[in-house]
Formats: structure tokens, C-alpha cells, sequence
């Protein structure tokens, strides 16, 4: 899941990326509302954050040409403008959500796992398929109720590629949900890591579609 956080407040937005770093979510961040919509033109993120403050446009602004702009993945907007106008007015612009600053850490990983909920179109915390089963909550993976260790990478390829099934993603496309924007990554990690998934899980969950990609099928 590839998080773009829009907040021009560094230290705000260094904490927010570290936690959601630490809860299994690939973050990039701007500070600028046009670089924001740059960035969601030209990497599509699953989800934004958006502080409405920048110091260059209104984030109200970001999120109506962002809107117009085709772009549907879930908005939730971070603002200290705790009024019931922000709130109407934001959600009416397109919206999913809408957060009060100061707002404890945890609670925006509860709004950000039921956003990532809705698009997946689950209503739960686990992403289950055949025996394997990804808790999104605990960061936890079982395979027919039997814990498995998995590195960081290891656990975000595999959800990426359980929260959309039987749609194959290139190598390009998994890689931006392993690694934001100038982490240097070598041009095999995404093989390394499903090399190494594939001894942990039943073999075939994981099918190679020759010359494209990746695919998990949800009946396996
Ligand atoms: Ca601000």
C-alpha cells in the first residue's frame, strides 16, 4: 500500500511516515500542493493524506483538481480547522475522510486501515485466500493457522499482490509498493523476495505470469 502524506509541517511529517513505515506502508511525502498533484498524476498512490494548510494552495484545491483529474483512490485530509463547515465542505469535495489535528497516531492507522479496507472491498482486518492469511492489523501471516516469519518486504509483496487478486501486477508496480521514491533498489528484489515468499507459502499461490508478472488467484 503506497501512502503519499501531503503536510508541510516536517516534523509532523516525519513522525506520521515513521509510524506508518513501522505499520507496513510505503510513504512518500510532499510538502506542496502542486508537487502533491504532480505526484498523484504520475504515481497513482493508493492512498493521500492531505493536509489542508500548504503553503502554496489550499488542500481543498489539491483535492478538487485531483478529483477532476480522474484520480478515485481515498483522500483522508489532515486539518487543525476542526469546524462542522471543513468537515461538509471536504467531504463534499471528494474526501473519504476527514482528521482533526491533534490526533493520536493510532487512530490514523485505524481510519487508514479501513480506507485500504474499502478498496479492497473487505470488511475486515485479514486478507484470507485458500490457507494463507495476511492480518493487516498484527502484520501477522499464517498459513492454515501456523505462524510464518517474513522480513518487512517480504509481508508488504505479499499483500500487495493478496489485496488484489487474480489481477496480475508487473514488476514495476510492486516495486512501488516495496520502496518510496529514492530508495535504492536493486533491479531483482522484487524476484528475490517471491523467491523466497515461495518457500514459505503452498506451492503455486504465488504463479508467475511469464513475460508480465505476478498473480495470486483467490481460488487456488
Ligand atoms: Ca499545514
Amino acid at each position: 500500500m503506497q501512502v503519499l502524506l501531503v503536510e508541510d509541517n516536517h516534523l509532523l511529517a516525519s513522525g506520521i511516515s515513521q509510524a506508518l513505515r513501522a505499520a507496513g506502508f510505503i510513504v512518500n511525502h510532499v510538502s506542496r500542493g502542486n508537487d502533491a498533484l504532480t505526484a498523484i498524476k504520475t504515481s497513482q498512490p493508493d492512498i493521500v493524506i492531505l493536509d489542508l494548510g500548504l503553503p502554496d494552495m489550499d488542500g481543498m484545491a489539491v483535492l478538487r483538481s485531483a478529483r477532476q483529474d480522474r484520480f478515485l483512490n481515498p483522500v483522508l485530509i489532515l486539518t487543525a480547522r476542526d469546524t462542522t463547515f471543513d468537515k461538509v465542505s471536504g467531504l463534499d469535495s471528494g474526501a473519504d475522510d476527514y482528521l482533526a489535528k491533534p490526533f493520536e497516531i493510532d487512530e490514523l492507522l485505524a481510519r487508514l486501515r479501513a480506507l485500504e479496507r474499502r478498496l479492497g472491498g473487505s470488511k475486515s482486518n485479514d486478507l484470507v485466500i485458500g490457507p494463507v492469511c495476511l492480518d493487516t492489523k498484527t502484520l501477522e501471516v499464517t498459513v492454515n493457522n501456523e505462524p510464518l516469519g517474513m522480513s518487512r518486504r517480504e509481508y508488504m509483496l505479499l499483500k500487495a499482490l493478496m489485496e488484489s487478486p487474480n489481477k496480475v501486477q508487473t514488476r514495476d508496480m510492486l516495486d512501488s509498493k516495496l520502496y518510496g521514491w529514492g530508495e535504492e533498489v536493486s533491479s531483482n528484489a522484487v524476484e528475490v523476495h517471491i523467491h523466497n515468499l515461495r518457500k514459505k507459502l503452498p506451492d503455486g499461490f504465488i504463479r508467475t505470469v511469464r513475460g508480465v508478472g505476478y498473480v495470486v488467484k483467490s481460488t487456488t
